[in-house]
């Protein structure tokens, strides 16, 4: 008897051993999704570039200062909040080789400090889109059947039009403003083709995810069939004709304001409509 109560009261102490220490870890995996940030697994991410993060980078609870990292989160939340995502865990890399925004199937987005840093030269609006794009991503891992396009860009080019849609509902509906933000994200672009896009490709995604957003409000799927349908209509389809059928969900009136802006979108997209000329427009 005396050894079942021993016994007992060992349990008991391991339990409560135990319990502490579950809660531990499972406060640092909050912090942290793994044990470096160069150990993440890229397969499982869309990226703002090429490379994962650097061996020598490491977890931050903050990068580039407290104030920058805070408007990061503000516009992270406010995007995740506008296309529905709810809480999506935002992590910090940081230290060398840390040129990278990430958004991971598993469902969180990490921010490396290079990328930050970087983009915060560029102005506020440049992180407000680059933290929109990345949530965008989060809409299409956690949406099937969104993007609903298949062709090489449809993935990136779809989340530079959710970042205009989101850039001109929650952050300025001054183009030039906005579209001084972009200027930074096309640094980020490839060559035609490439699965980011050109940089004029993305620059009339991101101005044509603007345009919508002017005239209506969408669901992330009604998004996805309305963004499509115009970008096939001026990119993909070659040449424009002079009326194309209004789309199911869009009214009357959206759609011929998005229509008026054919030919500027097409030019965009071409590249006749230049850089400075682009940030000039109406
Ligand atoms: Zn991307």
């Amino acid at each position: 008897m005396k050894n079942l109560t021993k016994f007992l009261m060992l349990l008991t102490i391991l339990a409560v051993f135990q319990n502490c220490t579950s809660d531990e870890n499972q406060e640092s995996s909050l912090d942290f999704p793994q044990d470096s940030p160069s150990n993440l697994n890229m397969h499982d991410a869309d990226h703002a570039t090429v490379q994962g993060f650097g061996p020598n980078s490491y977890w931050a609870s903050y990068i580039v200062s407290q104030s920058v990292t805070n408007f990061l989160k503000g516009q992270h939340d406010n995007a995740a909040s506008l296309f529905g995502m709810g809480n999506v865990p935002l992590y910090y890399a940081a230290g060398p080789g840390t040129f990278n925004a990430l958004s991971f199937s598993g469902g969180y987005v990490v921010w490396g400090e290079e990328l930050l840093q970087n983009a915060n030269g560029y102005g506020n609006t440049a992180i407000a889109y680059v933290a929109a794009h990345e949530i965008a991503h989060q809409v299409q891992f956690r949406t099937s059947g969104i993007p609903s396009r298949n062709h090489v860009s449809a993935t990136e080019l779809e989340a530079d039009g959710f970042g205009g849609y989101y850039i001109r509902k929650r952050y300025t509906s001054n183009w030039t403003t906005a579209a001084q933000g972009y200027n930074f994200a096309q640094t980020l672009a490839g060559p035609v083709n490439s699965s980011h896009g050109s940089a004029a490709q993305r620059r009339s995604a991101y101005r044509l995810g603007y345009l919508i957003a002017e005239n209506g409000n969408y669901s992330n799927r009604n998004f996805d069939n309305v963004f499509f349908y115009y970008y096939d209509q001026y990119v993909l389809g070659g040449q424009l004709r002079s009326e194309i059928q209004k789309p199911e969900g869009v009214s009357f009136e959206a759609h011929q304001y998005i229509s008026s802006f054919r030919e500027e979108l097409s030019k965009i997209a071409s590249g006749e409509i230049s850089e400075e000329e682009y940030v000039n427009l109406n």
